[in-house]
């Protein structure tokens, strides 16, 4: 396994580091999108997938077109989900990473370019 970095579980908002790519795909029915990336804090590769609609600043957009919700813009936040063990999580808690969670930016263009230059 690639340099993982097993930190202590703790609920924390982090940054994702400038030198980090994270591909955002639009589901087809773009009801979905899948972020894809290192963690900043552990660096364990996370799969994010996210409803569209669920995300608050979206939701005056929801009801124009159930079928087909116009593109997301800004961002979406990423829970990490690495699955690795960390100390300190409690058992109850739904995570299954290390507590960082971060904003991923969207660009509303397309599936899968990020903000390439
Ligand atoms: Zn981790
Ligand atoms: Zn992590």
């Amino acid at each position: 396994m690639p340099d993982h970095a097993s930190t202590d579980f703790h609920e924390h908002e982090t940054a994702v580091r400038p030198d980090d790519r994270f591909d955002v795909v639009r589901s087809d029915d773009g009801r979905w999108y899948t972020v894809t990336g290192l963690c900043p804090t552990c660096r364990a590769t996370v799969v994010f997938r996210v409803a569209y609609g669920v995300l608050g600043p979206s939701k005056r957009l929801w009801g124009r077109d159930p079928h087909r919700p116009e593109p997301l813009t800004g961002s979406v936040t990423v829970f990490c989900q690495c699955g690795y063990p960390h100390a300190e999580r409690p058992p109850e808690s739904p995570d299954t990473g290390c507590g960082a969670f971060w904003d991923v930016p969207v660009s509303g263009t397309g599936a899968g370019q990020g903000a390439a230059s």
